[in-house]
Protein backbone atom coordinates (compact mmCIF):
# COMPACT_ATOMS: atom_id res chain seq x y z
CA UNK A 1 0.00 0.00 0.00
CA UNK A 2 0.96 3.61 -0.83
CA UNK A 3 -0.10 6.59 1.06
CA UNK A 4 0.95 9.90 -0.37
CA UNK A 5 1.49 12.62 1.66
CA UNK A 6 0.81 15.43 -1.05
CA UNK A 7 -1.88 16.54 -3.49
CA UNK A 8 -1.17 15.25 -7.08
CA UNK A 9 -1.39 18.04 -9.84
CA UNK A 10 -2.53 16.87 -13.16
CA UNK A 11 -1.52 17.71 -16.65
CA UNK A 12 -1.16 17.10 -20.47
CA UNK A 13 2.97 16.35 -20.62
CA UNK A 14 3.68 13.06 -19.91
CA UNK A 15 6.94 13.00 -17.70
CA UNK A 16 8.34 9.66 -16.57
CA UNK A 17 10.93 9.64 -13.66
CA UNK A 18 13.25 6.64 -14.18
CA UNK A 19 14.74 4.65 -11.57
CA UNK A 20 17.60 2.59 -12.61
CA UNK A 21 17.08 -0.59 -10.24
CA UNK A 22 14.36 -2.07 -8.22
CA UNK A 23 11.28 -0.67 -7.34
CA UNK A 24 11.81 -1.27 -3.51
CA UNK A 25 15.12 0.86 -3.66
CA UNK A 26 13.44 3.69 -5.85
CA UNK A 27 10.70 4.21 -2.83
CA UNK A 28 13.31 4.20 -0.54
CA UNK A 29 15.36 7.41 -2.47
CA UNK A 30 14.60 10.02 -0.86
CA UNK A 31 16.35 12.26 -3.18
CA UNK A 32 14.61 10.66 -6.15
CA UNK A 33 11.09 10.36 -4.34
CA UNK A 34 11.46 13.76 -3.54
CA UNK A 35 11.55 15.47 -7.39
CA UNK A 36 9.19 13.01 -7.55
CA UNK A 37 6.63 14.54 -5.47
CA UNK A 38 8.08 18.02 -7.21
CA UNK A 39 7.15 16.74 -10.33
CA UNK A 40 3.64 15.08 -9.20
CA UNK A 41 2.74 18.20 -7.60
CA UNK A 42 2.89 20.53 -11.16
CA UNK A 43 0.52 21.86 -12.83
CA UNK A 44 0.42 20.88 -16.54
CA UNK A 45 2.43 17.49 -15.47
CA UNK A 46 1.30 14.15 -15.65
CA UNK A 47 4.33 12.94 -13.71
CA UNK A 48 4.78 8.58 -14.18
CA UNK A 49 7.38 6.45 -11.70
CA UNK A 50 9.01 3.91 -13.22
CA UNK A 51 11.52 1.31 -12.22
CA UNK A 52 13.88 -1.05 -13.25
CA UNK A 53 11.22 -4.21 -12.29
CA UNK A 54 7.96 -2.04 -12.74
CA UNK A 55 7.93 -0.09 -16.47
CA UNK A 56 3.63 -0.15 -16.33
CA UNK A 57 2.12 3.30 -17.23
CA UNK A 58 -0.92 4.35 -19.48
CA UNK A 59 0.49 7.49 -21.50
CA UNK A 60 0.82 6.68 -25.02
CA UNK A 61 3.55 9.26 -25.89
CA UNK A 62 6.06 10.04 -23.43
CA UNK A 63 7.65 13.86 -23.52
CA UNK A 64 10.46 13.46 -21.49
CA UNK A 65 12.55 10.60 -19.19
CA UNK A 66 14.45 11.65 -16.10
CA UNK A 67 17.17 9.21 -14.73
CA UNK A 68 18.24 9.40 -10.97
CA UNK A 69 21.79 7.95 -11.25
CA UNK A 70 23.15 7.23 -7.54
CA UNK A 71 25.65 4.41 -7.87
CA UNK A 72 27.86 4.18 -10.83
CA UNK A 73 26.58 0.92 -11.58
CA UNK A 74 23.63 2.93 -12.41
CA UNK A 75 24.16 2.77 -15.97
CA UNK A 76 23.11 -0.74 -16.29
CA UNK A 77 19.53 0.00 -14.88
CA UNK A 78 19.53 3.11 -17.69
CA UNK A 79 19.87 1.01 -20.95
CA UNK A 80 17.87 -1.74 -19.28
CA UNK A 81 14.95 0.71 -19.28
CA UNK A 82 15.61 2.35 -22.68
CA UNK A 83 16.19 -0.93 -23.88
CA UNK A 84 12.09 -2.01 -22.68
CA UNK A 85 11.28 0.95 -24.23
CA UNK A 86 12.95 0.93 -27.07
CA UNK A 87 14.63 4.32 -27.27
CA UNK A 88 17.91 4.36 -28.88
CA UNK A 89 20.93 5.16 -25.88
CA UNK A 90 23.03 8.00 -27.76
CA UNK A 91 21.24 11.02 -27.61
CA UNK A 92 22.67 11.47 -31.43
CA UNK A 93 20.43 8.70 -32.78
CA UNK A 94 16.93 10.03 -30.85
CA UNK A 95 15.43 12.70 -33.46
CA UNK A 96 12.48 14.69 -32.36
CA UNK A 97 9.75 11.65 -32.38
CA UNK A 98 11.71 10.68 -29.10
CA UNK A 99 11.59 11.59 -25.66
CA UNK A 100 14.05 14.48 -24.57
CA UNK A 101 16.38 11.69 -21.98
CA UNK A 102 17.78 13.46 -19.07
CA UNK A 103 19.52 12.67 -15.75
CA UNK A 104 20.50 13.93 -12.69
CA UNK A 105 22.06 12.17 -9.45
CA UNK A 106 25.63 12.16 -7.43
CA UNK A 107 27.18 10.06 -10.29
CA UNK A 108 27.04 12.70 -12.26
CA UNK A 109 27.58 15.45 -10.30
CA UNK A 110 30.97 13.98 -9.82
CA UNK A 111 31.92 13.39 -13.46
CA UNK A 112 29.66 13.43 -15.97
CA UNK A 113 31.55 12.55 -18.78
CA UNK A 114 30.89 9.15 -19.53
CA UNK A 115 27.38 9.34 -19.68
CA UNK A 116 27.53 12.58 -22.22
CA UNK A 117 26.34 10.72 -25.28
CA UNK A 118 23.45 9.23 -23.55
CA UNK A 119 21.78 12.21 -22.15
CA UNK A 120 20.17 15.50 -23.90
CA UNK A 121 21.10 17.23 -20.63
CA UNK A 122 22.03 16.37 -16.99
CA UNK A 123 21.81 18.06 -13.65
CA UNK A 124 24.85 18.91 -11.70
CA UNK A 125 24.73 20.00 -7.61
CA UNK A 126 21.70 20.12 -5.84
CA UNK A 127 18.63 19.19 -7.93
CA UNK A 128 15.68 20.49 -5.85
CA UNK A 129 15.70 24.31 -7.61
CA UNK A 130 16.82 23.65 -10.94
CA UNK A 131 14.04 20.66 -11.19
CA UNK A 132 11.64 23.16 -11.02
CA UNK A 133 13.03 25.04 -13.54
CA UNK A 134 13.60 22.79 -15.77
CA UNK A 135 9.63 21.34 -15.46
CA UNK A 136 8.42 24.59 -16.43
CA UNK A 137 10.41 24.83 -19.84
CA UNK A 138 10.00 21.35 -20.44
CA UNK A 139 6.12 21.27 -19.96
CA UNK A 140 5.89 24.44 -22.85
CA UNK A 141 6.81 21.15 -25.64
CA UNK A 142 8.96 22.87 -27.97
CA UNK A 143 10.98 20.85 -30.14
CA UNK A 144 14.48 19.63 -28.82
CA UNK A 145 16.14 22.32 -29.92
CA UNK A 146 14.79 25.16 -28.50
CA UNK A 147 14.14 23.46 -25.28
CA UNK A 148 17.62 22.67 -24.60
CA UNK A 149 18.72 26.13 -25.46
CA UNK A 150 16.61 27.36 -23.00
CA UNK A 151 17.91 24.76 -19.97
CA UNK A 152 21.20 25.86 -20.98
CA UNK A 153 20.62 29.40 -19.21
CA UNK A 154 19.84 27.18 -15.61
CA UNK A 155 22.33 26.39 -13.20
CA UNK A 156 23.45 23.44 -12.54
CA UNK A 157 22.34 22.05 -15.81
CA UNK A 158 24.90 20.38 -18.28
CA UNK A 159 24.22 20.70 -22.02
CA UNK A 160 27.07 18.06 -23.18
CA UNK A 161 30.76 20.03 -23.55
CA UNK A 162 29.25 23.38 -22.62
CA UNK A 163 31.10 24.50 -18.92
CA UNK A 164 28.33 24.45 -16.44
CA UNK A 165 28.55 25.61 -12.48
CA UNK A 166 27.38 23.25 -10.53
CA UNK A 167 24.33 24.26 -8.55
CA UNK A 168 23.75 24.40 -4.71
CA UNK A 169 20.62 25.40 -2.69
CA UNK A 170 20.48 26.85 0.75
CA UNK A 171 18.26 24.10 3.11
CA UNK A 172 14.83 26.29 3.51
CA UNK A 173 12.26 23.11 3.02
CA UNK A 174 13.02 20.23 5.10
CA UNK A 175 13.39 16.91 2.69
CA UNK A 176 11.11 13.93 3.81
CA UNK A 177 9.50 11.16 2.32
CA UNK A 178 6.57 12.11 0.46
CA UNK A 179 5.04 8.58 -0.20
CA UNK A 180 4.39 5.77 1.86
CA UNK A 181 5.31 2.89 0.62
CA UNK A 182 5.45 -0.66 1.83
CA UNK A 183 6.83 -1.94 -0.76
CA UNK A 184 9.77 0.31 -0.17
CA UNK A 185 13.39 -1.48 1.04
CA UNK A 186 12.87 0.70 3.77
CA UNK A 187 9.18 -0.23 4.61
CA UNK A 188 6.98 2.08 5.10
CA UNK A 189 10.09 4.12 6.52
CA UNK A 190 9.62 8.32 6.97
CA UNK A 191 12.65 9.40 6.07
CA UNK A 192 13.79 12.86 7.04
CA UNK A 193 17.32 14.79 5.90
CA UNK A 194 18.50 16.57 8.56
CA UNK A 195 21.99 18.18 7.26
CA UNK A 196 23.32 17.82 3.87
CA UNK A 197 27.45 17.40 3.63
CA UNK A 198 30.10 16.79 6.11
CA UNK A 199 31.96 19.98 7.42
CA UNK A 200 35.24 17.04 7.95
CA UNK A 201 36.29 16.91 4.53
CA UNK A 202 37.72 13.80 4.70
CA UNK A 203 40.40 13.28 1.67
CA UNK A 204 38.58 11.00 -0.44
CA UNK A 205 34.86 11.87 0.45
CA UNK A 206 32.44 12.77 -1.84
CA UNK A 207 29.65 13.24 -0.15
CA UNK A 208 31.75 15.76 1.57
CA UNK A 209 33.38 17.34 -1.15
CA UNK A 210 30.40 17.51 -3.71
CA UNK A 211 28.19 18.84 -0.95
CA UNK A 212 29.97 21.65 0.25
CA UNK A 213 29.20 23.78 2.31
CA UNK A 214 27.83 21.58 5.05
CA UNK A 215 24.11 22.86 5.39
CA UNK A 216 21.29 21.64 7.62
CA UNK A 217 17.77 22.36 7.93
CA UNK A 218 16.41 24.16 10.95
CA UNK A 219 15.37 22.52 14.36
CA UNK A 220 11.88 23.27 14.33
CA UNK A 221 11.34 22.18 10.86
CA UNK A 222 12.57 18.73 11.43
CA UNK A 223 10.36 18.37 14.40
CA UNK A 224 7.62 19.75 12.62
CA UNK A 225 8.47 16.81 9.90
CA UNK A 226 9.27 14.36 12.61
CA UNK A 227 5.48 15.29 13.99
CA UNK A 228 4.17 14.58 10.16
CA UNK A 229 5.55 11.37 9.74
CA UNK A 230 4.46 9.60 13.32
CA UNK A 231 0.65 10.93 11.93
CA UNK A 232 1.21 8.03 8.92
CA UNK A 233 3.97 5.26 10.02
CA UNK A 234 6.22 4.89 13.37
CA UNK A 235 9.29 4.55 11.34
CA UNK A 236 11.31 7.90 11.52
CA UNK A 237 14.98 7.54 9.83
CA UNK A 238 17.43 10.84 10.29
CA UNK A 239 19.46 11.35 6.91
CA UNK A 240 22.81 12.96 6.46
CA UNK A 241 26.83 12.36 5.66
CA UNK A 242 27.06 13.90 8.94
CA UNK A 243 23.80 14.58 11.41
CA UNK A 244 25.68 15.10 14.32
CA UNK A 245 27.13 17.73 13.28
CA UNK A 246 23.93 19.25 13.25
CA UNK A 247 24.12 22.38 16.14
CA UNK A 248 21.24 20.66 17.65
CA UNK A 249 21.61 17.35 17.63
CA UNK A 250 21.05 16.46 20.91
CA UNK A 251 18.22 18.22 21.03
CA UNK A 252 16.74 16.45 18.03
CA UNK A 253 17.47 13.15 19.86
CA UNK A 254 16.10 14.86 23.10
CA UNK A 255 12.67 15.01 21.98
CA UNK A 256 12.22 11.74 20.34
CA UNK A 257 13.62 10.15 23.42
CA UNK A 258 11.04 12.03 25.32
CA UNK A 259 8.05 11.42 22.92
CA UNK A 260 9.24 8.10 22.89
CA UNK A 261 8.98 8.16 27.39
CA UNK A 262 5.53 9.67 27.00
CA UNK A 263 4.27 6.27 25.53
CA UNK A 264 4.91 7.09 21.68
CA UNK A 265 5.84 3.91 19.72
CA UNK A 266 8.83 5.20 17.62
CA UNK A 267 11.14 2.53 15.84
CA UNK A 268 14.29 4.90 14.87
CA UNK A 269 16.72 4.69 11.98
CA UNK A 270 20.15 6.29 11.68
CA UNK A 271 22.52 5.41 9.57
CA UNK A 272 25.57 5.56 11.10
CA UNK A 273 27.08 7.83 13.89
CA UNK A 274 30.20 9.88 14.01
CA UNK A 275 32.51 8.13 16.06
CA UNK A 276 33.87 11.00 17.82
CA UNK A 277 30.36 12.39 18.62
CA UNK A 278 28.72 9.04 20.28
CA UNK A 279 27.27 10.03 23.38
CA UNK A 280 24.82 8.51 25.93
CA UNK A 281 22.09 9.95 25.35
CA UNK A 282 22.11 9.02 21.41
CA UNK A 283 23.14 5.34 22.01
CA UNK A 284 20.32 5.50 24.77
CA UNK A 285 17.56 6.91 22.47
CA UNK A 286 18.86 4.42 19.65
CA UNK A 287 18.38 1.29 21.56
CA UNK A 288 14.71 2.93 22.84
CA UNK A 289 13.63 3.19 19.14
CA UNK A 290 14.74 -0.26 18.61
CA UNK A 291 18.00 0.09 16.79
CA UNK A 292 20.82 -2.91 18.21
CA UNK A 293 23.33 -2.14 15.71
CA UNK A 294 25.38 0.25 14.73
CA UNK A 295 28.30 1.29 12.60
CA UNK A 296 31.19 3.43 12.86
CA UNK A 297 33.47 4.65 10.07
CA UNK A 298 37.13 4.86 10.89
CA UNK A 299 38.30 4.60 7.39
CA UNK A 300 41.99 2.89 8.80
CA UNK A 301 43.57 1.59 11.55
CA UNK A 302 46.23 3.54 11.48
CA UNK A 303 46.09 6.99 12.91
CA UNK A 304 49.11 8.16 10.33
CA UNK A 305 47.21 7.11 7.29
CA UNK A 306 43.90 8.49 9.32
CA UNK A 307 45.55 11.66 9.65
CA UNK A 308 46.65 11.96 6.33
CA UNK A 309 43.14 11.43 4.88
CA UNK A 310 41.88 14.02 7.12
CA UNK A 311 40.26 11.67 9.30
CA UNK A 312 40.98 13.68 12.24
CA UNK A 313 40.22 10.74 14.72
CA UNK A 314 42.10 9.56 17.90
CA UNK A 315 42.26 5.70 18.96
CA UNK A 316 40.99 6.76 22.32
CA UNK A 317 37.25 8.28 20.59
CA UNK A 318 37.29 4.92 18.32
CA UNK A 319 37.44 2.98 21.75
CA UNK A 320 35.53 5.20 23.96
CA UNK A 321 32.49 5.31 21.59
CA UNK A 322 32.98 1.44 21.61
CA UNK A 323 32.10 1.29 25.44
CA UNK A 324 29.29 4.10 25.17
CA UNK A 325 27.66 1.57 22.66
CA UNK A 326 27.86 -1.00 24.85
CA UNK A 327 27.10 0.30 28.37
CA UNK A 328 24.19 2.14 26.54
CA UNK A 329 22.27 -1.04 24.77
CA UNK A 330 23.75 -1.81 21.84
CA UNK A 331 24.29 -5.47 20.75
CA UNK A 332 26.79 -4.89 18.16
CA UNK A 333 28.88 -2.59 16.16
CA UNK A 334 30.03 -2.53 13.09
CA UNK A 335 33.74 -0.93 12.31
CA UNK A 336 34.12 -0.01 8.56
CA UNK A 337 37.58 0.81 7.00
CA UNK A 338 39.33 0.85 3.91
CA UNK A 339 42.13 -0.69 2.68
CA UNK A 340 44.59 0.57 0.11
CA UNK A 341 44.45 3.92 1.08
CA UNK A 342 47.40 5.87 -1.02
CA UNK A 343 50.59 5.23 1.18
CA UNK A 344 49.42 2.21 3.14
CA UNK A 345 52.10 0.28 4.16
CA UNK A 346 52.20 -3.40 5.75
CA UNK A 347 52.53 -1.91 9.62
CA UNK A 348 49.18 -0.01 8.73
CA UNK A 349 47.71 -2.91 7.93
CA UNK A 350 49.05 -5.03 11.16
CA UNK A 351 46.95 -1.91 13.01
CA UNK A 352 44.14 -3.68 12.37
CA UNK A 353 45.55 -6.57 14.32
CA UNK A 354 46.39 -4.46 17.09
CA UNK A 355 43.56 -2.38 17.46
CA UNK A 356 41.27 -5.43 17.42
CA UNK A 357 43.05 -7.13 19.83
CA UNK A 358 43.02 -4.01 22.10
CA UNK A 359 39.00 -4.06 21.65
CA UNK A 360 38.98 -7.18 22.85
CA UNK A 361 40.98 -6.82 25.51
CA UNK A 362 39.31 -3.55 26.88
CA UNK A 363 35.70 -4.14 25.84
CA UNK A 364 35.35 -8.14 26.09
CA UNK A 365 31.96 -9.57 24.88
CA UNK A 366 30.97 -7.24 22.13
CA UNK A 367 29.70 -8.26 19.18
CA UNK A 368 32.09 -6.05 16.54
CA UNK A 369 32.38 -6.95 12.61
CA UNK A 370 35.09 -4.87 10.82
CA UNK A 371 33.97 -3.89 7.10
CA UNK A 372 35.97 -3.17 4.43
CA UNK A 373 35.80 -1.89 1.19
CA UNK A 374 38.71 -1.44 -1.01
CA UNK A 375 39.97 2.37 -1.98
CA UNK A 376 38.62 3.76 -5.35
CA UNK A 377 39.75 7.20 -5.85
CA UNK A 378 36.76 9.87 -6.48
CA UNK A 379 36.96 12.95 -8.73
CA UNK A 380 36.01 16.25 -7.09
CA UNK A 381 38.43 14.92 -4.14
CA UNK A 382 41.62 15.91 -3.12
CA UNK A 383 42.20 11.79 -3.34
CA UNK A 384 41.34 12.81 -6.98
CA UNK A 385 44.47 12.24 -8.87
CA UNK A 386 45.73 9.07 -6.71
CA UNK A 387 46.36 5.74 -7.85
CA UNK A 388 44.36 2.78 -7.42
CA UNK A 389 45.98 0.17 -5.55
CA UNK A 390 46.77 -3.43 -7.38
CA UNK A 391 44.68 -5.98 -7.21
CA UNK A 392 46.75 -8.62 -6.14
CA UNK A 393 48.32 -6.82 -3.05
CA UNK A 394 44.75 -5.63 -1.59
CA UNK A 395 43.50 -9.17 -2.18
CA UNK A 396 46.62 -10.39 -0.35
CA UNK A 397 45.52 -7.77 2.39
CA UNK A 398 41.98 -8.92 2.42
CA UNK A 399 43.15 -12.41 3.02
CA UNK A 400 45.71 -11.47 6.02
CA UNK A 401 42.77 -9.20 7.22
CA UNK A 402 39.70 -12.25 7.40
CA UNK A 403 42.32 -14.73 8.81
CA UNK A 404 44.17 -12.62 11.45
CA UNK A 405 40.39 -11.16 12.78
CA UNK A 406 39.34 -14.83 12.85
CA UNK A 407 41.53 -15.42 14.94
CA UNK A 408 40.55 -12.88 17.72
CA UNK A 409 36.62 -13.37 17.45
CA UNK A 410 35.78 -10.46 14.96
CA UNK A 411 34.04 -11.05 12.06
CA UNK A 412 35.51 -9.51 8.41
CA UNK A 413 33.18 -8.50 5.21
CA UNK A 414 34.46 -6.89 2.26
CA UNK A 415 33.40 -5.14 -0.76
CA UNK A 416 34.26 -7.02 -3.88
CA UNK A 417 37.91 -5.86 -4.61
CA UNK A 418 36.87 -6.71 -8.56
CA UNK A 419 33.88 -4.33 -8.55
CA UNK A 420 35.70 -1.78 -6.88
CA UNK A 421 38.29 -1.83 -9.49
CA UNK A 422 35.90 -1.24 -12.28
CA UNK A 423 33.90 1.16 -9.86
CA UNK A 424 37.17 3.15 -10.06
CA UNK A 425 37.08 3.05 -14.05
CA UNK A 426 34.13 4.13 -14.51
CA UNK A 427 34.22 6.96 -11.99
CA UNK A 428 36.97 8.64 -13.30
CA UNK A 429 36.40 7.61 -16.81
CA UNK A 430 35.74 10.56 -20.01
CA UNK A 431 33.52 9.98 -22.78
CA UNK A 432 35.93 7.14 -24.32
CA UNK A 433 33.95 5.17 -21.96
CA UNK A 434 30.24 5.48 -23.96
CA UNK A 435 30.69 2.32 -26.73
CA UNK A 436 32.56 0.40 -23.11
CA UNK A 437 29.39 1.46 -20.97
CA UNK A 438 26.87 -0.20 -23.93
CA UNK A 439 29.24 -3.25 -24.48
CA UNK A 440 29.56 -4.43 -21.26
CA UNK A 441 25.34 -3.93 -21.32
CA UNK A 442 25.21 -6.03 -24.32
CA UNK A 443 27.42 -8.63 -22.62
CA UNK A 444 24.96 -9.12 -19.49
CA UNK A 445 26.91 -6.65 -16.62
CA UNK A 446 28.33 -9.48 -15.08
CA UNK A 447 32.50 -8.68 -13.76
CA UNK A 448 33.71 -11.01 -17.61
CA UNK A 449 31.53 -8.22 -19.44
CA UNK A 450 33.93 -5.79 -18.09
CA UNK A 451 37.45 -7.26 -19.21
CA UNK A 452 35.85 -8.45 -22.30
CA UNK A 453 34.35 -5.00 -22.94
CA UNK A 454 37.83 -3.56 -23.10
CA UNK A 455 39.41 -6.15 -25.05
CA UNK A 456 36.72 -5.75 -27.75
CA UNK A 457 37.18 -2.36 -28.04
CA UNK A 458 41.08 -2.12 -27.55
CA UNK A 459 40.49 0.41 -24.17
CA UNK A 460 43.23 2.08 -22.51
CA UNK A 461 42.00 2.60 -19.08
CA UNK A 462 45.15 2.62 -17.50
CA UNK A 463 45.30 6.13 -16.46
CA UNK A 464 41.75 6.18 -14.68
CA UNK A 465 43.99 2.90 -12.50
CA UNK A 466 47.36 4.50 -12.50
CA UNK A 467 45.83 8.00 -11.41
CA UNK A 468 46.75 11.77 -12.92
CA UNK A 469 49.02 13.94 -13.23
CA UNK A 470 48.34 16.89 -10.95
CA UNK A 471 48.56 19.53 -14.44
CA UNK A 472 46.80 17.50 -16.57
CA UNK A 473 43.42 18.41 -17.52
CA UNK A 474 40.82 16.22 -16.03
CA UNK A 475 37.89 15.18 -17.38
CA UNK A 476 35.44 16.73 -15.38
CA UNK A 477 37.15 20.28 -15.38
CA UNK A 478 34.21 21.10 -17.20
CA UNK A 479 32.02 21.37 -13.96
CA UNK A 480 32.76 25.08 -12.19
CA UNK A 481 32.72 23.19 -8.46
CA UNK A 482 33.39 24.30 -5.23
CA UNK A 483 36.15 24.11 -4.03
CA UNK A 484 38.08 24.62 -6.87
CA UNK A 485 40.35 22.63 -8.33
CA UNK A 486 43.48 24.64 -7.32
CA UNK A 487 42.06 24.35 -3.31
CA UNK A 488 42.27 20.86 -4.07
CA UNK A 489 45.41 20.64 -4.82
CA UNK A 490 46.34 22.48 -1.97
CA UNK A 491 45.26 20.48 0.45
CA UNK A 492 46.60 17.00 -1.30
CA UNK A 493 49.85 18.79 -1.07
CA UNK A 494 48.77 19.46 2.92
CA UNK A 495 48.27 16.31 3.88
CA UNK A 496 51.04 14.83 1.82
CA UNK A 497 53.06 16.67 4.20
CA UNK A 498 51.62 14.69 6.96
CA UNK A 499 53.19 11.58 5.99
S1 LIG B 1 33.22 12.10 8.30
FE1 LIG B 1 32.24 10.69 6.87
S2 LIG B 1 30.86 11.94 5.63
FE2 LIG B 1 32.28 13.32 6.69
S3 LIG B 1 33.93 13.69 5.23
FE3 LIG B 1 34.56 11.99 6.55
S4 LIG B 1 33.89 10.14 5.44
FE4 LIG B 1 32.79 11.88 4.55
Amino acid sequence: METLLYKQNRGEYNFVMAYPAIESFALASLGYLWLYKTADTTEGINAIRIASDNLNFNAKKIDSIAFSMSFDFDFMGVFEILDKLKIPFYSIERDDSYPLIFAGGPVLTTNPEPYKAFFDFMMIGDGEESFKQVLDILKQNKDKKTTLELLARIEGIYIPDKPVKKATVSLNDVIYTPILSDKSYFKDTFIIEVARGCMNRCAFCTASYTNLPFRHNEYDKIIEAIELGLKHTNKIALLGAQISAHPQFNDIMGYLYSKMEGGCNIELGISSLRTDSVTPQIVQTLVKGGQKHSTIAIESASERLRRFINKNLKEEQILNAIKISKENGLKGLKIYSMIGIPNETEEDIQEFIRLAKRIKAEIPQFNIEFSFSSFVPKPQTPLQWSKREDTKILEKKQKFLEKELAKIGFGAKFSSIKWDYWQTVLSRGGEELAPFLVSVYRKGGKIGAYKSAVKELNLDISKTIEGFDMNAPLHWDIIENYPPKNLLINEYNRLMKRI
